[in-house]
């Protein structure tokens, strides 16, 4: 447990964030009746209610979450498009959606109470990371359907801070607003501040001739050493947050100033860690598969939704920021992208942490798994720092040999180390793509 705060320990909403915990989860249970009495408006939930005996009434402790049932993101699309809403059309203020890069998007709507409480809980985690009325803030976030954009955008508005919305994309235009209006803050996957730091340090931009102090990153699973990476690469602090849009968008949880993990926005969500195959509940302190019910959602709510993230929720105790809630670990990866290799499951990011312990490496990577024959192959792609690379043989064979090493002692696997020159790998101005499993593609 980190004792020292990085920035000045600041909480938006104390009479939330800090209530006593008895209350807490008081309220967590009021407001869990009251969202079970808006899920019976909904065709889904309505059926499977009333084959159960569940009414609002019926739910007497915070553990008869247990008889509601789970949502996945499978029966979001079979209600396609809108078999979710709980509210009249007229009182939707907004619709936002997940990415749909397999098809059709998954429309989740807001009413005006829903974006307000939004706004409130982004505001939570920006303050919490050290975002002041007096800061200006570019967004590199796309606007549109993807909830981060308008998401942070409503909730610095609520700090009182200047935004520049930007969006994402152009990174030459993303640099010259950095140096043109000096914004001390940043919105953006941490992929993408990786593409932007890239410039910076091959000299396009001198660092000094640009203000940022803080970022803001979510969207995408990202590694301690990369966050080292990026903090000492751009001289700034990184802070972690997470959300998606199936249960509100960014803002479920985030980092306060002392870092220990991702305080859960308890008094709006109940979180369960559940084990994915056997859908049994696990204790704190245990990883698994974290399910979401959101407490205060109107337009859109879900009971208990799985949202194939893979994490822990801390039993460590209180942490001395104040804040009486519950946190989370970083997203250690997701049950879909979890990779079975050669019957071991490796995630992507134990991979990344183990890259990033070479030196020698840029934070630039592609994994690739292959099977040629009966058996499993995994490539690692790396580039290397400017300047490293070298045309000894020996030199580089000892490089893929400390890549090979580190990788083998975290995920204990072989997998094949191919060094590319710099900037040759894709980079990313959303969310990253950097697994190409090409297993079952039969050419
Ligand atoms: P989509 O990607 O389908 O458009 P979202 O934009 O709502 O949907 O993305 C939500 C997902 O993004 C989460 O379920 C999680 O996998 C990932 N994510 C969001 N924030 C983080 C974070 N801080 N760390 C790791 N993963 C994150
Ligand atoms: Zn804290």
């Amino acid at each position: 447990m980190n004792t020292k705060p990085i920035v000045e320990n600041r909480i938006w909403q104390p009479d939330f964030e800090c209530m006593p915990v008895g209350q807490l989860r008081a309220l967590q249970l009021q407001r869990l009746r009251e969202a079970v009495a808006r899920c019976s408006r909904v065709p889904f939930y309505c059926e499977q209610f009333a084959a159960a005996g569940i009414t609002s009434d019926s739910i007497r402790s915070l553990d008869d979450i247990r008889r509601l049932p789970f949502t996945t993101k499978a029966d979001l699309r079979d209600s396609y498009p809108l078999g979710f809403l709980a509210v009249p059309r007229d009182c939707v203020a907004r619709f936002q959606g997940t990415s749909g890069t397999t098809g059709k998007p998954t429309w989740v709507a807001y009413t005006k109470g829903d974006v307000d409480n939004w706004a409130n809980m982004c505001a939570r985690f920006l303050v919490a990371g050290g975002l002041r009325p007096e800061h200006t803030v570019q967004i590199s976030f796309g606007f549109g359907l993807f909830t981060g954009g308008f998401g942070l955008h409503y909730g610095i508005e609520r700090v009182g801070a200047a935004i520049i919305p930007l969006s994402s994309g152009n990174s030459e235009r993303q640099l010259m607003t950095m140096q043109d209006l000096r914004p001390e803050v940043l919105i953006c996957t941490p992929s993408y501040a990786l593409k932007l730091m890239d410039t910076v340090l091959a000299g396009g931009v001198e660092r000094a001739s640009i203000a940022l102090e803080h970022a803001h990153f979510g969207g995408e699973p990202w590694t301690e050493s990369m966050r080292e990476r990026i903090e000492e690469g751009l001289g700034i602090r990184c802070w972690n947050n997470y959300g998606l849009a199936e249960v509100q968008g960014p803002g479920v949880s985030g980092e306060c100033a002392y870092r220990n993990g991702m305080h859960i926005q308890e008094d709006q969500f109940i979180f369960e860690v559940i084990d994915p195959d056997t859908l049994e509940p696990l204790p704190d302190g245990e990883r698994g598969e974290l399910v979401v019910t959101p407490l205060c959602r109107e337009a859109f709510p879900v009971t208990r939704y799985r949202t194939r993230d893979i994490g822990v929720i801390y039993a460590d105790g209180d942490c001395p920021c104040g804040r009486t809630t519950r946190r989370m670990s970083r997203i250690m990866g997701r049950t879909d992208d979890m990779l079975i290799i050669r019957g071991v499951n490796v995630f992507p990011s134990q991979i990344e942490t183990a890259l990033m312990r070479v030196k020698s490496v840029a934070p630039h990577y592609m994994i690739e798994v292959t099977r040629p024959a009966a058996m499993d192959e995994v490539t690692v792609h790396i580039e290397m720092h400017p300047g490293m690379f070298s045309d000894s043989m020996s030199e580089l064979q000892a490089v893929k040999a400390a890549i090979a090493a580190a990788i083998a002692s975290v995920t204990g696997l072989h997998m094949n180390i191919n060094l590319v020159q710099p900037n040759t790998l894709e980079r990313f101005e959303g969310k990253s793509r950097r697994v190409k499993d090409l297993r079952g593609i039969s050419f």
